[in-house]
């Protein structure tokens, strides 16, 4: 079982977006987003979406899904996008979605991959809840980013950005080297698409001198004919579930995380799974699958 980093009442909006000299990397990731992100579809979840940071950003879509490990991030959320059919908002573990296969035509992860312990099962979970041809679109922290390579060579770190597997600098913060990650994603069923390279600026002196609507706009311009170095400190990809699977119209919505049952009876504060008797609480408009709620 792999551990899950949790954010549950974090003051994170505030502690590192808001006037945290970040507005620089928060509209290059939204560049990026942009050029990979299929612009409409039916249905589109963002895991580990938090506040709903990006969700602007998938005014195409039918239905967003929201999903994340903190209740309380996912209120922030709610308080803004408000309580409409469009937004759904799903407290759960990536590694056990509550979601029938096939439900999704697009996924997105975005500074979360860099809190997952086990990466292959997240993926596999990701391809299990996108339609066949679906769209997974990811961001990582890269370990062989440029200031990594040049404190190695220059002997001022000691471990290798060139070694393939994960870089844990802190406890449940990974790096990941580019060529590790597209290999678990194709393990995973994934074709690789378009890969950008994200934030190549993110350094504090440049920061201070140049507008970050500046900055981003040149990272815009950079994103995809740099990706092949692999130097960026954040990389975007757009994989492919490749899968026959269409999409599941009439499988149902929600499946129970305990018994993978997809028969779930919603009352007004509570959904009833039929196969187990399990119950999962509906809180104020979140659907709570972290634990089963007493009934
Ligand atoms: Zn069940």
């Amino acid at each position: 079982m792999a551990e899950i980093c949790d954010y549950e009442g974090s003051s994170y909006r505030t502690d590192f977006w808001e006037g945290q000299g970040r507005e620089y990397e928060h509209l290059a990731e939204r560049i990026a987003l942009r050029k990979l992100l299929p612009p409409a579809g039916a249905r589109l979840v963002e895991i580990g979406a938090g506040f709903g940071r990006l969700v602007d950003l998938y005014d195409g879509y039918q239905q967003v899904v929201l999903l994340d490990y903190s209740k309380s991030m996912l209120r922030q959320a709610q308080d803004h996008l408000g309580r409409s059919g469009k937004y759904v908002y799903v407290a759960a573990d990536l590694y056990a979605m509550p979601f029938v296969d096939s439900l999704f035509d697009t996924t997105v992860t975005v500074r979360v991959l860099h809190h997952v312990q086990n990466i292959p099962a997240a993926f596999q979970e990701i391809q299990r809840v996108l339609m066949g041809g679906g769209v997974y679109v990811l961001e990582y922290a890269n370990k062989r980013h440029l200031k990594a390579v040049l404190r190695y060579l220059l002997g001022r770190q000691s471990w290798s950005p060139f070694a393939p597997e994960p870089y844990e600098f802190v406890e449940l913060n990974y790096d990941f080297h580019p060529a590790w990650m597209n290999a678990r994603l194709t393990e995973a069923g994934f074709a690789i698409g378009r890969e950008l390279a994200v934030s190549s600026f993110r350094l504090p002196l440049l920061k201070r001198l140049v507008s970050p609507r500046y900055l981003a706009t040149l990272d815009g311009l950079l994103q995809g004919s740099t990706a092949p170095l692999k130097l960026a400190p954040s990389v975007f990809v757009r994989a492919r579930a490749e899968k026959e699977d269409v999409q599941a119209e009439d499988r149902g919505f929600f499946r129970c995380p305990s018994c993978h049952g997809a028969d779930l009876i919603e009352a007004e504060e509570v959904l009833t799974c039929r196969g187990c008797g399990r119950g999962w609480a509906i809180d104020d408009g979140i659907y709570d699958f972290k634990e089963p709620a007493a009934l």
